[in-house]
């Protein structure tokens, strides 16, 4: 085994990945808040939260460059809801801190005001049996650049990516219990 994953814990749902990578034997999981913490890690996961505020705190920090570089000599990394905010090249309408390394446009809040949150079941492409997508204030993919691979759509709209080792998700596999995603990521070349 490598270096083990790292989850952004800067702020918002960084507790449940720790809990499903541990369920999967890498108990050995970090919490990542400074450049230091990111040295020790193989793999990087990018939580739910508010994306305004964290991508404020990794520009203050230079944790954010620190992120590009280790994501640019092929660190894995994975963001859920909020991460994949940050993950994204383009913020539709927005033009808050974003980390560029997903070739994507995303729209926060896509589901509507009223829509705060739900779940259902989502294909994923490569599984076996449908994900439970659960949706908290979710954004959607609005525009997918070259070498970015659909995983899964909801009522015809983008909710996962693949580009290489990079992978975004809309929703929230952390709280369901159901540790595919999380295992299939573990498996990414480093
Ligand atoms: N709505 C939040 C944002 O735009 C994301 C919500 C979440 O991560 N659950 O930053």
């Amino acid at each position: 085994m490598g270096r083990p994953p790292g989850v952004l814990a800067v702020q918002g749902d960084f507790e449940k990945h720790l809990d499903a990578f541990a369920a999967l034997g890498r108990a050995d999981a970090l919490e990542v808040r400074s450049q230091e913490d990111l040295e020790k890690v193989g793999s990087l996961v990018i939580p739910g939260g508010e994306s305004t505020t964290v991508g404020l705190l990794l520009e203050r920090f230079g944790l954010g460059e620190a992120i590009q570089e280790r994501a640019k000599s092929g660190m894995p990394i994975w963001g859920t809801c909020m991460g994949m905010i940050l993950l994204a090249k383009d913020i539709e309408g927005l033009d808050q801190f974003r980390l560029g390394l997903l070739d994507i446009t995303v729209r926060r809040n896509a589901f509507g005001a009223q829509v705060h949150s739900f779940e259902d079941e989502v294909k994923f492409k490569g599984m076996a049996t449908p994900v439970t997508g659960v949706f908290i204030r979710a954004p959607i993919v609005v525009r997918t650049g070259k070498g970015v691979e659909e995983l899964a759509d909801y009522e015809g709209k983008i909710v996962a990516v693949r580009q290489g080792n990079r992978l975004g998700t809309s929703f929230h596999p952390e709280l369901t219990g159901d540790n595919r995603i999380h295992e299939w990521f573990l498996g990414f070349e480093n």
